[in-house]
């Protein structure tokens, strides 16, 4: 038990602030987190409609995903928790095909037998390779064609790439690749190499509510509608946050933000602190929900390798979630990840809504429009770190120079991909390496 006297701001409450807080505040520190926005949750926050709770962004649990699953269980929340095989598809030059089973993948028309064999073969290799740090000065192109070859490389890397990174695609390590097939793998059930994907009945605040409440009874204060405006810095230690015009003072200080958000918070800290913190790149996303009357397709998502069409995926969360749980709606989403310098993020709805449409009458011809109820764009800036090739030693660390302000963000989390599993293991981490150094506030206390 540490001293109850020790006080932390955790700054921002989305699953890592929030996983933070009860990692905190069962070890006896006294946390306090401050929200900008209306509620909890971030990324993994909701939206409201029609009275039902429903993910802002598609949000999946993996079979796989032990660290969140020991939360849902801790939460008591664990009844709610839904396990479903799932399907995938892939939509190439005008046609849809199903990619699930060794039979599918087979017969994928999109490539021939060899290539085929290849891509299988990228998928075992990947397994194998466990030299991360190795693979981080590997240009992703090169490590595909290598195993997989130039035609499969065309035809399936290049187009997941373009989704996945827009035009930051060619100075991304093979690190980015590796880590998802490895995610991915982990999701496969033996032999039947069904997908095993889990939900939560009303998203993923599910768990961020029932975790909070968990928190508010270890005596963690939550303030919503509460930014930051500065984290104050005296003579090198973090003693405090600026909110409401107020300084409210603390014994460290922890921020979940994004690395360019913090560098605006701190003015006091060093310059090439800042600087550092200031020059990390994310890519945004562009993510218009569908709600609909019927469902699109059998797939939970599609991936779609034609370029021309500007979303690149489609991802019916229903094929998931059992459509009894958001009052019998079916749920699409229609992503577009944002590269800093693609003016698209720019684009009023109205236009995301016009040109997302013609692609999709094209994709879904004999899909009655009538069936879908509303078109919403639901966008993020900070998303997906941007890390390029050899830059790993730019990774802030935890214990920043400035003394009792410590930080986690999904920069961090690298190799591993911003997803909740990742950054709630990360968070549990960093709780850890907190809790460390709080005997030496305490003799800074004495001394002092
Ligand atoms: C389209 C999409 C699909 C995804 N799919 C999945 C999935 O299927 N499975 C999965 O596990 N993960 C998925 N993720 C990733 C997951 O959402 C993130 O990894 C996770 O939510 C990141 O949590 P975080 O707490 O690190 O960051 P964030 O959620 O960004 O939280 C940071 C918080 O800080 C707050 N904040 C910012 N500035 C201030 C300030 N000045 N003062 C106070 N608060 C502030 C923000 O409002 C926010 O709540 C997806 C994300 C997206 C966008």
């Amino acid at each position: 038990m540490q001293n109850q006297a020790n006080r932390v701001a955790v700054v921002g409450g989305g699953i890592m602030g929030v996983t933070l807080a009860y990692k905190l505040a069962q070890r006896g520190l006294r946390v306090t987190v401050y929200e900008r926005g209306d509620n909890l949750g971030g990324l993994a926050s909701y939206m409201l409609y029609d009275g039902v709770r429903m993910d802002r962004f598609y949000h999946t649990i993996l079979s796989s995903d032990m660290s969140m699953q020991t939360l849902i269980e801790e939460s008591g929340v664990k009844d709610r928790l839904h396990f479903t095989a799932t399907k995938q598809g892939f939509y190439d030059n005008g046609h849809i095909y199903p990619f699930n089973t060794p039979v599918d993948f087979l017969l994928f028309p999109p490539l021939n037998l060899f290539q085929r064999f290849r891509l299988g073969l990228q998928v075992i290799f990947a397994q194998f390779e466990t030299d991360w740090e190795k693979m981080d000065t590997v240009p992703v192109e090169d490590w595909l064609v290598r195993i997989s070859g130039r035609g499969v490389f065309n035809k399936v890397w290049k187009p997941l790439l373009r989704a996945k990174f827009d035009s930051t695609a060619e100075n991304v390590p093979a690190t980015y690749i590796w880590s998802r097939l490895r995610r991915m793998m982990g999701t496969r059930e033996g032999v039947t190499s069904k997908e095993m994907m889990c939900y939560l009945e009303n998203g993923y605040y599910t768990l961020i509510e029932a975790l909070a409440q968990k928190c508010e009874a270890l005596g963690v204060t939550f303030h919503l509608r509460a930014p930051i405006e500065e984290i104050v810095i005296e003579a090198g230690r973090a003693v405090g946050v600026r909110v409401g015009g107020q300084v409210e003072a603390y014994d460290a200080v922890i921020s979940t933000l994004a690395s360019p958000i913090l560098s605006g918070l701190i003015p006091n800290a060093p310059a090439d602190f800042r600087a550092l913190l200031s020059k990390q790149q994310y890519l945004g996303v562009m993510c218009p929900m569908l709600i609909l009357k019927k469902s699109l397709m059998p797939y939970y998502v599609l991936n779609i390798t034609d370029e021309s069409i500007p979303f690149t995926a489609v991802v019916e969360t229903t094929n998931l979630i059992d459509p009894k749980h958001v009052k019998g709606y079916h749920i699409a989403y229609l992503p577009k990840y944002i590269a800093p310098d693609n003016d698209m993020a720019n684009w009023p709805d109205e236009q995301v809504k016009a040109e997302w449409m013609k692609h999709f009458r094209r994709m879904f011809p004999d899909y009655d429009e009538a069936n879908i109820i509303e078109f919403i764009v639901q966008r993020a800036k900070y998303v997906e770190p941007i890390r390029p090739m050899g830059t790993r030693h730019e990774i802030p660390p935890v214990q920043t120079p400035v003394d009792r302000l410590y930080m986690g963000n999904t920069v961090m989390i690298y190799p591993e991909l911003g997803n909740g599993e990742a950054v709630t293991r990360f968070a549990i981490r960093l709780a850890e390496q907190v809790l460390a150094t709080v005997p030496e506030w305490q003799n800074a206390e004495r001394v002092s």
